[in-house]
């Protein structure tokens, strides 16, 4: 069966970049009725912190991508933090060192530092050429007993080729001449990353590795560790760099790159799910709403694109919108009645029956669930002195049509028939009735009635806005100019 993993170093938030890595992930798995691991890779003591991978935990749980094997869950292939299997690195290093992959090296920090700075000076590329990897036993015995600490060093093989068949990218290769060899255990015991990655993935069963382009000129040193303890190389499949709209780098000056924030910010998360599983991938039509359910069944690894995606944040809010519209009423109701009662727009004392009228006025111009409050708030507010200020649209009407509709409302409303007509939903009735009176159709009659009623030039019906400020009483709102 099918064993991908999930493995962040926890050194902070769950970024996008990540999120997409265990998300593609997650949907192979799903895909091929495989298994999903989650490895914490925490080798980098110094960084590492358990806040940082429970906040990652909780990032994963919000987007839903569940875990068949991981920390605190377990499972037969445990432990599953890399600070946890130190026991495993130690055999599997010492395994190396008697079938003669690695020696050991007594070289000082000052000895390679220098070993570098010489062939700098020549333009050579950096590789170790120090006197332990050609030492006899003798030499290396003696050094041993004078205590002198030592590192473990993979012995590269010279001369040869390492190519990978990559999912992605077809055939990567590299000639082992590039290589120098390679730190795997530090002289304080403490394994090197690469060598981790390699033993964790050969002792979880992970069939595939799915993961970012970065990691490519890893999998060289990773291939030779394979190799060295006979274990056989999952498939590879390293997926290309995330951008920014202006084609840099992605990064936090193009504003939030960590799910946390996204989640904060109040996009869905089956939009942030939706929008990631398109960020390298397509199902080959020009399809982009999907639910998560519709997902796995189509993802196809060979379908994840070589080149570059692109993070579009404008698409993000236009999805983000697509799939609060796609949410069950009810739950569009709580969701954006809540957003409401906590800018007040619509506090709590207000009906359900106000609430859900505003909501259905607004939301199919929303893209996040805050949007609802701005839209609403511009409803129930009345601007009008304001808006005169500046709107020379207002100002014209208001010279030229207004008073006699003015009147007629104001008697309207004093004989109680304007109120009639917004408790019976038919306002637009009224301003038809007026018009015959007043011999008006068209715009001279129907702004000067939103101007009068509603303070703008715009906005959506009359009518409507009337009926939800009907439905108001005071203190419902902190923005409503009731009637
Ligand atoms: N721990 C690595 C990271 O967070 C991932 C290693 C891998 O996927 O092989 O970038």
């Amino acid at each position: 069966t099918v064993r991908v993993r999930f493995a962040p170093s926890p050194t902070g938030s769950l970024h996008v970049g990540g999120a997409r890595t265990a998300l593609f992930n997650w949907l192979y798995a799903k895909k091929t009725n495989g298994k999903f691991i989650l490895r914490v890779e925490d080798t980098d003591t110094a960084r590492s912190t358990r806040e940082s991978e429970q906040s990652m935990l909780a990032d994963l749980n919000w987007l839903g991508l569940d875990y068949d094997e991981g920390p605190e869950k377990g499972g037969e292939f445990g432990p599953y933090r890399q600070s946890e299997r130190g026991a495993i690195y130690q055999t599997l290093a010492r395994r190396l060192m008697t079938s003669g992959h690695v020696y050991k090296c007594f070289c000082t920090d000052e000895e390679l530092e220098q070993m570098r700075a010489e062939q700098e000076a020549k333009k050579l590329p950096p590789k170790y050429v120090g006197k332990w990897k050609t030492a006899s036993e003798e030499e290396v015995k003696a050094m041993e007993a004078t205590g002198a600490p030592y590192t473990y060093r993979f012995r590269v093989p010279e001369g040869e080729r390492i190519e990978i068949d990559d999912l992605i990218r077809g055939k990567v290769g590299w000639d082992t001449d590039t290589l120098g060899d390679f730190v795997i255990l530090r002289s304080n015991g403490i394994p090197v990353y690469n060598f981790c990655v390699a033993v964790d993935d050969a002792t979880m069963g992970i069939t595939h590795v799915l993961r970012a382009e970065e990691h490519l000129p890893n999998t060289l040193r990773q291939a030779l560790v394979y190799d060295a303890l006979e274990f056989k190389r999952p498939t590879f499949g390293h997926m290309s760099l995330i951008l920014a709209p202006d084609r840099s780098k992605l990064s936090k000056r193009h504003g939030a790159t960590s799910v946390g924030q996204f989640k904060e910010q109040g996009y869905l998360q089956k939009t942030m799910i939706n929008f990631l599983a398109l960020l390298g991938w397509n199902d080959g039509t020009e399809k982009e709403i999907y639910e998560v359910d519709e997902l796995a069944p189509l993802f196809a690894i060979e379908r994840i694109n070589k080149s570059p995606a692109v993070f579009d944040t404008v698409k993000l809010n236009w999805m983000n919108g697509q799939h609060i519209r796609l949410l069950p009423e009810s739950e569009q109701n709580e969701m954006l009645g809540l957003a409401m009662e906590k800018s007040g727009v619509m506090s709590a004392t207000a009906s359900d029956e106000a609430k859900k009228m505003a909501i259905s006025l607004v939301k199919d111009s929303i893209e996040l669930t805050e949007d609802v409050s701005a839209k609403v708030k511009e409803i129930l507010e009345y601007p009008l002195q304001e808006e005169m200020k500046t709107n020379e649209q207002m100002q014209k009407v208001i010279e030229d049509d207004f008073q006699p509709i003015v009147d007629a409302i104001v008697s309207a409303h004093e004989s109680g028939e304007l109120q009639e007509c917004v408790k019976n939903n038919d306002v637009k009735k009224f301003i038809n009735a007026t018009g015959k009176a007043l011999e008006r159709k068209g715009k001279r009659l129907f702004m000067p009635f939103r101007i009068a009623l509603t303070g703008r030039t715009a906005g959506p019906e009359v009518g409507d806005a009337l009926v939800l400020l009907g439905m108001l009483k005071d203190g419902d709102s902190s923005s409503a100019v009731l009637l």
